[in-house]
């Protein structure tokens, strides 16, 4: 079976739900669906949890939210007039509606957008509706409890066969509802593909899946036809804005591939995200290329060349004691090289510094800021000799100075680092040059 996820923008309005309705008919293995709330229609407008979000601060700050609330109400209302429902939807609207006047949470109203959703779309399939409430939960700190609810909604699978289930929502021990972080239906989506232990987590979206690189900085980048979850951190790790960073690990531990399509073009087979590499019968030997603004390079030198072997360990200590995350480590008997997050290095410098002390070390510090790190990632690339030579010569025929480069350390990534302005010319031209 396949779990199939659908984003807001493919349930904004009638005529994206009717779309929708035809992509889970088309297979009858889409048997459990997790629907977003409604996104926008169009450039300008508004998405529902946007607009839940705004309803609560308008109540809590003592202002009327009844206008917004209006707003969302009608969304709800022209979906279900336009596509016939027979659902009751403003009965569910009024009591939210009251709920909010006496002081609902943020993270209730929040809900709200995919609770009315799952309704509208489980009363349109004729599929059962299944409230997230009763089978996603959160502990009393707000964690996700990612057992109970695998256990919870394993059982709950294996007697319901044909449901909806809201996305981005749970509910904590005392019954209050708990959202996951903004873009969460993805989690939800993920979670219930490892319960019941689908063949496939589909997550229908806007796009066709993934490109190989940003389109504003390369024109028109090939699709990404396949990726495995790891290639796939590494561009995130470098900046690239594919799924929620949640949905990755449930499905991935469970070894389901996930599938990114498009409901506006259901024929195109989308990105293919699986745990193992398969061969790529295409274009590059990287999945993808991507490149991230915002880091510093820190060089720590010992002052004195000596075999004293705690000072690689004293400045990842106190690296870690400033809780300074590194994306890259090369080092030596004397000299170690980080490049970390600029903004919480500018935060913590002084601290790094005397955490540094604390191990007796006589060190310099040199740091250089400014720096982008541009990730190629992809099993394959560490393989082909090639492939260092190439990025040098490219970027070298450009006049774009490499700050650093890291290959080796990792089956499946390259870092180059550049300064910043130079970040989207060497993307270009590096792209150019493989695919
Ligand atoms: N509706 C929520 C949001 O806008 C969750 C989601 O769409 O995944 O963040």
């Amino acid at each position: 079976m396949i779990v199939a996820k659908f984003g807001g923008s493919s349930l904004a309005n009638a005529a994206q739900f009717q779309k929708v309705r035809d992509i889970i008919l088309a297979d009858d293995r889409r048997t459990i669906i997790v629907p977003s709330a409604p996104g926008k229609r169009f450039d300008e407008d508004e998405k529902v949890t946007d607009l839940l979000y705004r309803c609560y601060h308008e109540q809590i700050s003592g202002q009327c939210f009844q206008s917004t609330f209006d707003k969302i109400r009608q969304r709800y209302l022209d979906i279900a007039f336009e596509l016939k429902l027979s659902l009751n939807i403003e009965a569910s609207l009024d009591e939210i509606n009251e709920k909010m006047a006496f002081g609902a949470s943020a993270d209730y109203c929040a809900s709200r957008g995919e609770f009315l959703n799952g309704l509208l779309l489980a009363n349109y399939l004729k599929f059962e509706f299944l409230d997230a409430a009763e089978v996603i939960f959160f502990d009393e700190k707000g964690t996700f409890d990612a057992e109970k609810t695998n256990f919870e909604l394993q059982k709950k699978m294996e007697t319901h066969k044909n449901v909806v289930v809201p996305g981005f929502y749970g509910s904590t021990p005392d019954g209050n509802i708990c959202v996951f972080s903004r873009g969460g239906s993805d989690v939800t989506g993920a979670i219930a593909a490892r319960a019941a232990q689908a063949e496939i987590y589909e997550n229908w979206t806007d796009v066709s899946g993934f490109l190989m690189a940003d389109p504003r900085i390369v024109c028109n980048p090939k699709p990404i036809k396949h990726i495995t979850y790891h290639e796939m951190h590494e561009l995130c790790c470098a900046g690239a804005t594919v799924l929620h960073e949640d949905s990755v690990f449930p499905v991935s531990r469970a070894g389901i591939p996930t599938n990114i399509r498009n409901t506006n073009l259901p024929e195109h087979p989308g990105t293919m995200i699986t745990c193992n590499a398969v061969q790529r019968e295409d274009y590059a030997i990287f999945a993808g290329i991507a490149g991230k603004k915002g880091f510093s390079l820190l060089v720590v030198e010992k002052e004195q060349a000596s075999r004293d072997k705690t000072f690689v360990k004293g400045v990842l200590q106190a690296a870690q004691n400033c809780d300074l995350s590194f994306q890259y480590l090369p080092s030596g008997i004397n000299c170690v090289c980080l490049m970390v997050d600029a903004q919480r290095f500018d935060s913590v410098q002084d601290k790094f510094k005397e955490e540094i002390e604390k191990w007796n070390i006589s060190y310099s510090l040199t740091t250089q800021h400014g720096i982008a790190g541009i990730v190629l990632a992809g099993y394959g690339i560490v393989h082909n000799r090639e492939t260092v030579n190439r990025i040098f010569q490219v970027l070298q025929r450009q006049s774009i100075g490499v700050v650093m480069i890291n290959q080796g350390s990792g089956e499946l990534s390259t870092w180059v680092g550049v300064v910043e302005d130079e970040m989207a010319d060497a993307i270009r031209v590096i792209y150019e040059e493989f695919v």
